[in-house]
């Protein structure tokens, strides 16, 4: 065996360490960022025009006259999550979340949910 053949093996050896080294940070960075993301606030402008509320049963009549108490983002075809998750993707906030129980105008009924 050469040393150059042996120069060739450290290199090849340094570098893999290096690839290694590289993804497991980059795997431990990608889990910190993992989170939850940030949830959607009743007075973000986009929401307030929307007329969201975090919480259903909070909705003001007067302002949403033909809202009924089981409609929430749960049971809404925008909602990402499942029927009884606290909080989940929408598809009118990306990177944001919006609560279970939350509502807005634009509510609509997803197929396969209890009926609202
Ligand atoms: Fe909730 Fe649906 Fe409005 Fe999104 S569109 S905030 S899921 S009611």
């Amino acid at each position: 065996m050469s040393n150059e053949n042996l120069s060739r093996r450290e290199l090849l050896k340094g570098a893999l360490i290096g690839i290694a080294a590289t993804s497991t940070a980059s795997l431990v960075a990608n889990t910190a960022h993992a989170g939850t993301p940030p949830m959607v606030s009743e007075t973000d402008p986009q929401a307030k025009s929307l007329g969201y509320v975090a919480d259903t049963a909070k909705v003001d009549p007067k302002v949403a006259p033909t809202h009924k108490p089981t409609q929430h983002c749960g049971n809404c075809i925008q909602f990402q999550g499942k029927l009884t998750d606290v909080t989940g993707g929408c598809n009118l906030f990306p990177g944001k979340h919006v609560a279970g129980k939350g509502w807005c105008k634009v509510w609509v009924h997803k197929p396969g949910t209890p009926a609202a």
